[in-house]
C-alpha cells in the first residue's frame, strides 16, 4: 500500500458502534486498575518491554496511536516519542552509549548536535568523532569500541547524500548500530530501517505535524534495538503531551499530500534558480547536477521542500539582503509548516571544504509556486539594481 493510503488508515479510533473518526485525546497521569492483582500484572508485563496503559507518563492511547503510525511510515517496529527533535537526538545517544563507548557522528549532522556531545557526552567519557559524508571517512573513524553511528541524509544545511545501506554494513561489521536523522524525507521520501539502518529519527516538529505549532521529535527502532531506548523513557519519565500526540496524528493524515505539493515547487523553483547566471549553485538531491544525485535516485523516492542555493559572486556577499527582500518567505527558525521561509546560512559549523560559504536555504511552503518565484524574481531585482549603484 502507498504511505498516502496507510497514513490515512493508521491507527484509526475502532469499535462497532458508533464513533468518532479520530481516536480521542485521552490526558492521564493516574490510570486507575480495578484490583491489585491486574495493577502488579500489568507492572510485571512492563518489565518485559510490553507497552501499556499503565501510568500517564507510561504513554496513553493518544500516544500508542502516533506510535503505531509512526511505526506504519517508517516501517519499524517501535516508536517512541519527545518534546522535541533536538530531545529525541540526545535520547539516542544517551540510551545507547555507556562511558568508554565511542560515537560516530556525520559531521554534516544537525548542528546543535555538536553541543550535545562536546558539552554532555564527552564530558561523561564519551568518545566522540566526526567524519565527512563518505563511505571510507566512516570506516576510517570507527574503533573497536564504536557502539553508535549518527548519520543525516541528505545533511543539514549542505544536502550532501551519503550511502545508507553501505554505513549500515560499516556499522553491522563493528558491531554498531546505525542511526539516521529522516526529517528531511520526512517518513515519506526514505526509510531508513529499510536500508540497513537500526534506528531513524525524526524531528516530528517539521512535516510530520507541518503546520508550525507544535513541538515533537520521534524515534522509531527495528525490534531489535528498541530495549535501550525503551527503558530509558520510562527511567527518565519521558512523555508527550496527549493533544499533542492528536496533532501529530492529524498532520500524518495530510503527511503524503502536503509532501507531493512542498516536492513539485520546490522542484519547479530549484531548476528555476539553477537556470539563473546570478546563481551560482543550488544544492538539491533531486536535481541532475548534484554531486549526490544518483544515491538520492537509488534509495529516495521522492525530495520535500527544502534546498539551499549560493548566489554567484559578487551578489554572494549579500545573501541577507537578498533575504529581507523577499516578502512571501518568512525569516524563522525550523520548517516543514505550510509557508515558505528563507534563512541565510554558513556552512561553518561542519569541518567540510564549503565551510566559509553562505548559502540560502529555502524551504518551499504550499503557496502558488508561481507566487513565490514572482516573489524570488522580484528580490534578485532589488539587490540587483543596488548592486549596480550600491557599494558592497
Ligand atoms: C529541526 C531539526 C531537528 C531538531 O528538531 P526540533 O524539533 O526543532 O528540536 C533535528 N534534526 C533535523 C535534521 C532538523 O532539521
Amino acid at each position: 500500500m502507498d504511505d498516502a493510503t496507510r497514513m490515512v488508515h493508521a491507527a484509526k479510533a475502532k469499535g462497532n458502534s458508533p464513533h468518532a473518526v479520530n481516536p480521542p485525546v485521552v490526558r492521564a497521569s493516574t490510570v486507575l486498575f480495578p484490583d491489585i492483582t491486574t495493577m502488579r500484572d500489568y507492572r510485571q508485563r512492563r518489565t518485559t518491554g510490553e507497552r501499556l496503559f499503565s501510568y500517564g507518563a507510561r504513554g496513553t492511547p493518544s500516544s500508542m496511536a502516533l506510535e503505531d503510525a509512526l511505526c506504519e511510515l517508517e516501517q519499524g517496529d517501535r516508536a517512541f516519542l519527545y518534546p522535541s527533535g533536538l530531545a529525541a537526538l540526545g535520547a539516542v545517544f544517551l540510551a545507547y552509549t555507556r562511558p568508554g563507548d565511542h560515537v560516530a557522528i556525520i559531521d554534516t549532522a544537525y548542528p546543535p548536535v555538536r553541543r550535545l556531545a562536546e558539552n554532555y557526552f564527552k564530558p561523561r567519557g564519551v568518545e566522540v568523532s566526526f567524519f565527512p559524508p563518505e563511505t571510507e571517512a566512516l570506516r576510517d573513524v570507527m574503533r573497536p569500541n564504536t557502539r553508535l553511528v549518527l548519520a543525516e541524509c541528505p545533511g543539514s544545511n549542505s544536502f550532501d547524500m551519503i550511502d545508507v545501506p553501505a554505513m549500515a554494513a560499516i556499522a553491522r561489521k563493528h558491531g554498531a548500530l546505525l542511526a539516521v536523522d529522516n526529517t528531511w524525507s520526512a517518513g515519506v521520501f526514505f526509510k531508513p530501517l529499510q536500508h540497513g539502518a537500526d534506528i531513524s529519527i525524526q524531528a516530528a516538529t517539521k512535516y510530520i505535524c507541518g503546520h508550525s505549532d507544535v513541538m515533537m521529535g520521534a524515534v522509531v527502532t527495528r525490534e531489535a534495538a528498541y530495549r535501550p531506548i525503551f527503558d530509558l523513557n520510562s527511567d527518565f519519565g519521558i512523555c508527550v503531551s496527549p493533544d499533542d500526540c492528536y496533532t501529530a496524528l492529524r498532520g500524518l493524515r495530510s503527511l503524503k499530500s502536503r509532501l507531493e505539493t512542498h516536492e513539485r515547487s520546490a522542484l519547479k523553483i530549484a531548476r528555476w534558480l539553477e537556470q539563473r547566471s546570478d546563481v551560482a549553485t543550488v544544492l538539491h538531491p533531486a536535481l541532475e547536477s548534484f554531486a549526490g544525485h544518483e544515491l538520492w535516485q537509488r534509495d529516495f523516492t521522492g525530495s520535500s521542500g527544502l534546498f539551499a542555493f549560493r548566489l554567484a559572486a559578487p551578489l554572494n556577499k549579500r545573501s541577507d539582503e537578498f533575504v529581507d527582500a523577499l516578502s512571501l518567505f518568512g525569516i524563522g527558525a525550523s520548517w516543514g509548516g505550510y509557508e515558505s521561509l528563507a534563512l541565510p546560512l554558513s556552512l561553518g559549523s561542519t569541518t567540510l571544504s564549503t565551510a566559509d560559504e553562505v548559502v540560502i536555504r529555502l524551504h518551499i511552503g504550499l503557496e502558488s509556486v508561481d507566487d513565490l518565484i514572482q516573489d524570488i524574481a522580484s528580490a534578485f531585482g532589488t539587490i540587483g539594481r543596488d548592486g549596480v549603484t550600491g557599494a558592497t
